[in-house]
């Protein structure tokens, strides 16, 4: 049987839940589509993510705007894949800060990777054609960047925590509340994408700085709200099992001087039974064992993933 291209077969729109998940702060789930959220400050709101469109992005503020009225100042963008950041333009906010490799890698791949995603997930494209063009951040760090929220509302730090899903990840910690925003750092009952990804960090000293935070609420990139110390370890935790998996199955096929085909046939036999069913599996793994092979190859930066080269590896892996 031939499967469908990426996700370009799944057009059944997914139910959007508001959850509040501590004072002032906000997280849109939508059963494993990407997540987004809102932090307030004293006069002032920290949004997170931006969606693929500025029509995807308005049905999300007009949800918000039943909570809190206050303007957008800051956007935040956790890495830069499209799906993202393209719907920035709905935000009207004063400053968009991301990762100093986040914006070059817009730079370098933004374009190609827009096309990619939009083949690869067209139903989170709401309105394509509502894309002014790249989302260009306006502030940028590399290790770390504090917001005062005001009033008695504490600190928002963002942080770059080391290379993962990209090589350009932040996070976003409520240490007063503590509650943090990982982005696709960590996947809550989802499958990981990691065809951008450095697995070897990522599984090692990444997630162990994500865990030493000790948060008691964490928003992933996909799946629900974990909420508690022990849905926050087991949301980490499958994030490095799945990881774990990966290298160990690809890892044993390239050592013993074996094919890329026979890698990725090895990790999804191991993968299929525990995450085989959570949204994207099927959709995400001939990138991620291609990105996989590439990195025990030595390649250190992921390939440009386009729309060409996309179908290729899916008519080589998936069929
Ligand atoms: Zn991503």
């Amino acid at each position: 049987m031939t499967k469908s291209f990426a996700s370009s077969a799944d057009l059944a729109d997914k139910e959007q839940t508001l959850e509040v998940i501590g004072d002032g702060v906000y997280a849109l789930t939508a059963e494993g589509d990407p997540n987004v959220g809102a932090i307030e400050g004293e006069d002032f709101l920290v949004c997170i993510e931006a969606m693929a469109t500025p029509v995807a992005a308005r049905g999300w503020l007009d949800r918000l705007r039943a909570h809190t009225d206050k303007p957008v100042r800051y956007l935040v963008l956790s890495h830069y894949h499209a799906v993202r950041v393209l719907g920035a333009s709905a935000f009207g906010a004063d400053v968009i800060i991301a990762h100093d490799n986040t914006r070059a890698l817009i730079a370098e791949r933004g374009m190609a990777d827009w096309a990619s995603e939009l083949g690869r997930m067209p139903r989170l494209f709401h309105d394509p054609a509502s894309i002014p063009g790249l989302t260009w951040p306006t502030a940028t760090f590399s290790e770390r960047l504090t917001i005062q929220l005001g009033g008695d509302r504490g600190d928002l730090v963002l942080a770059h925590l080391g290379r993962g899903h990209t090589e350009g990840d932040i996070v976003a910690w409520l240490p007063g509340q503590r509650i943090l925003f990982a982005g696709d750092l960590v996947e809550a009952q989802a499958a990981l994408y990691t065809g951008d990804a450095f697995h070897s960090d990522w599984a090692g000293r990444t997630l162990d700085a994500v865990a030493e935070l000790g948060a008691r609420a964490l928003v992933g990139g996909r799946g629900a709200v974990a909420r508690g110390p022990d849905a926050v370890t087991a949301a980490v935790g499958q994030t490095r099992d799945f990881l774990r998996t990966m290298l160990a199955e690809v890892g044993a096929v390239h050592a013993a001087g074996g094919t890329l085909k026979e890698a990725y046939q090895a990790a999804y036999s191991a993968l299929s039974p525990r995450y085989g069913r959570w949204p994207i599996f099927e959709h995400c793994m001939p990138f991620n064992v291609s990105r996989l092979w590439d990195e025990l190859s030595g390649i250190e930066r992921p390939v440009i993933w386009t729309a060409e080269r996309d179908r290729e590896v899916w008519d080589q892996l998936q069929e």
